[in-house]
């Protein structure tokens, strides 16, 4: 699915983030920059091990925040590693949380002067955001940015699995009809 967004353009595709060929991709990292499970590990493993040396130089991130590294082996030129929240129920802050992890996101992307970027479904593997309200998010924060910033030509977001895929796709009907 694809949208206009004044001079930008927002698309959804169902499929693997490593494969990207965006100029940054963002990695749904932990506040050490530890690497992990889901996309963050395979991240790593596409991008080879220079990634996670400049990761431990960061030393960290914490949530709702985002840092900048190479891509290493990765077709993407960059990493952007942000950290979107735990999901604990929805009253701890965790929608500000993680429309701050996609906007701080955004916001490095303009600063080093990239034009596109992809994003995963934050926070909706193991830290148990539902894909519902997690999409609402990232697709409004995106748009809102995309209002007023078109440095930015392309604002993709790559879904695992036809299910989140779906999900997405219907917020973002929701929110441009
Ligand atoms: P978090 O800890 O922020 O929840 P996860 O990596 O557990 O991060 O999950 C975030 C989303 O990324 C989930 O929807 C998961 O299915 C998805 N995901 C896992 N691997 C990939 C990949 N290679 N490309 C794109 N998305 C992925």
């Amino acid at each position: 699915m694809e949208v206009k967004v004044y001079k930008s353009t927002l698309t959804l595709v169902e499929g693997d983030i490593t494969n990207e060929e965006t100029d940054a991709i963002v990695n749904a990292a932990n506040t050490r920059l530890a690497g992990g499970a889901g996309v963050d590990g395979a991240i790593h493993r596409a991008g080879g091990p220079s990634i996670m040396e400049e990761c431990r130089k960061i030393g960290g991130c914490p949530t709702g925040q985002a840092v900048i590294t190479t891509g290493g082996n990765l077709k993407a030129k960059y990493v952007i590693h942000t950290v979107g929240p735990v999901y604990q129920g929805g009253n701890k802050g965790e929608a500000q949380l993680l429309q701050s992890a996609h906007l701080e996101s955004l916001k490095l992307a303009s600063a080093r002067n990239l034009k596109s970027i992809a994003f995963p479904a934050i926070s909706t593997g193991v830290y148990g955001y539902p894909v519902n309200e997690a999409a609402q998010i990232a697709l409004k924060t995106a748009i809102d940015y995309l209002r007023e910033h078109s440095d930015i030509e392309l604002v993709r977001f790559v879904l695992f699995g036809r299910k989140t895929y779906d999900i997405f796709a219907d917020e973002l009907k929701k929110l441009m009809p």
